[in-house]
């Protein structure tokens, strides 16, 4: 097209002002306000300026442009003001998935963030005496109750931080500052790509002493290592990766033993650190913080949103007076919470007071059964009904994810799902634009979606989703 033709496209583009004035935006104007539409007609007029430009536009689609400007401009509003974080379906089976936000809260946690955070609260003042108080008391008292158990003859306190990394930190910097940690070399471990162990310990100004190899580390070995400039030994738990074969690893019991031997105490950074023993659930072999605590480690860190199942956090808990140097430690400050985290964590932990696991969403998805699953996915088969799509339901694994129990998983049924006309990829693509998006896992030229993840309620949105592909 030449630059005269462009020149007189360019023409007919109306101002903003004029399009603003046309009858159609009236009452978009006035319920979403001048500015944002505004806003949005900027946008619309921009990309036809430059459909011209590039030669998208004749004379004919220009006019057939202009006549829907308001429904573009109507739609560019929507758009620019649909939230960015948005609820998505989980299809993949995968329990804690990082990329997904991990941990589902508890509908009490959420109860209690809609009470508290529109209200001022007591986060940091005593009621009873009408003074400041300390934002940790609301879950300290809970954790003591869950964790007395374990150790009626050691006092024991928890403090919380923005998340587990945070938590490792602060330890380190508070009880190892210039002086050396002991560490496995089979524990120096990468998790979800940015939180490396030896990059923590060096920015928490500790020394990292590495010792054993990869696969065979023995209590000797940290025996040989331990000084005058020795301040910590850490056990790292092996959260996304296993060693199997010709290994060798010390208990907690007996770091635990040669710690007191030799005065150094030890944590143990489990990671996901669950607080209730998982055999019931059929997970194996999995640290746990009472366990961890019961073999005698002295300070234990973990994640608030893996298995634990609530919001974002880190929690140290251990040997009172470890945890109140931490407390006392500047960067405590720095690396505090929010009374939003308060307000969820403290729901969640109650609940594990009173034994009420099914209420924790991600403990409840654990314990589902093969056998339910498998009839959800049935009675979801039979409610899409289109030509197009094939619809089988298969034995296959959930996983925990997450950094927990690398080589757990649990049985489940799967929903086996092709399509006449797409590939396994696009059917998969069409099921992430969906509204809310689904997201499922893609195996041998199928699309595969695993019902544990998803709430029960969430079920007749994926048959709908499917028969309208
Ligand atoms: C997940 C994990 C971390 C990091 O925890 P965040 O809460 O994501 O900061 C650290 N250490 C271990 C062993 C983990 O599994």
């Amino acid at each position: 097209m030449s630059s005269v033709a462009k020149s007189e496209l360019y023409r007919e583009l109306p101002s903003v002002d004029v399009v603003l004035r046309s009858p159609d935006l009236v009452s978009l104007i006035e319920s979403q306000g001048s500015s944002a539409v505004t806003d949005a007609a900027r946008t619309v007029l921009a990309r036809l300026r430059e459909e011209i430009s590039s030669g998208l536009l004749d004379t004919q689609s220009l006019h057939l442009a202009l006549e829907g400007l308001g429904k573009a401009i109507e739609s560019q509003l929507r758009s620019a003001l649909r939230h960015s974080l948005r609820s998505v379906i989980n299809a993949t089976g995968v329990i804690l998935h990082t990329n997904l936000g991990r941990a589902p809260l508890a509908q009490s946690a959420l109860d209690h963030i809609a009470e508290t955070a529109t209200h001022y609260t007591n986060l940091e003042f005593d009621i009873a005496a009408g003074e400041r108080g300390k934002r940790d008391i609301h879950v300290d008292r809970l954790f003591r109750k869950l964790l007395a158990e374990v150790k009626a003859t050691t006092d024991l306190s928890t403090i919380v931080v923005n998340n587990n990394a945070a938590a490792v930190l602060l330890a380190l910097n508070t009880l190892a500052d210039s002086g050396e940690v002991i560490v496995s070399r089979g524990e120096l471990v990468e998790i979800g790509g940015s939180f490396r162990i030896p990059d923590v310990m060096t920015k928490s100004g500790a020394i990292l002493r590495e010792v054993g190899t990869t696969n065979r580390t023995r209590l000797a070995d940290y025996e040989r290592a331990i000084n005058d400039r020795t301040r910590l030994l850490l056990r790292v738990h092996r959260s996304n990766f296993e060693i199997t074969g010709f290994t060798e690893q010390p208990s907690v019991g007996e770091l635990v033993g040669l710690g007191r031997e030799r005065g150094v105490p030890l944590m143990e950074d489990l990671g996901s650190g669950a607080l209730v023993d998982l055999h019931n659930f059929g997970i194996h072999g999995e640290a746990n913080v009472l366990g961890s605590l019961r073999a005698g480690a002295d300070v234990v860190t973990y994640s608030g949103d893996k298995l634990l199942g609530g919001p974002q956090a880190g929690l140290l808990s251990g040997r009172s007076d470890l945890i109140s140097s931490m407390r006392s430690n500047s960067l405590f400050r720095a690396l505090r919470v929010d009374k939003l985290t308060y307000a969820s964590l403290e729901p969640t932990l109650l609940a594990y007071v009173k034994r009420d696991y099914g209420a924790i969403p991600v403990l409840k998805m654990m314990s589902l059964s093969k056998g339910e699953i498998g009839s959800r996915a049935e009675s979801l088969r039979k409610n899409v009904s289109t030509a197009k799509i094939r619809l089988n339901v298969i034995d296959g694994e959930s996983v925990i994810g997450g950094g927990a129990a690398p080589s757990s998983v649990l049985p489940t049924r799967l929903l086996a799902v092709t399509h006449a006309d797409l590939s396994a990829n696009e059917l998969s693509a069409r099921l992430r634009s969906s509204d809310p998006p689904i997201i499922s896992r893609v195996e041998e030229g199928r699309v595969l979606i695993d019902l544990r993840t998803v709430l029960p309620a969430e079920d007749s949105k994926i048959a709908a989703a499917l028969t309208r592909i």
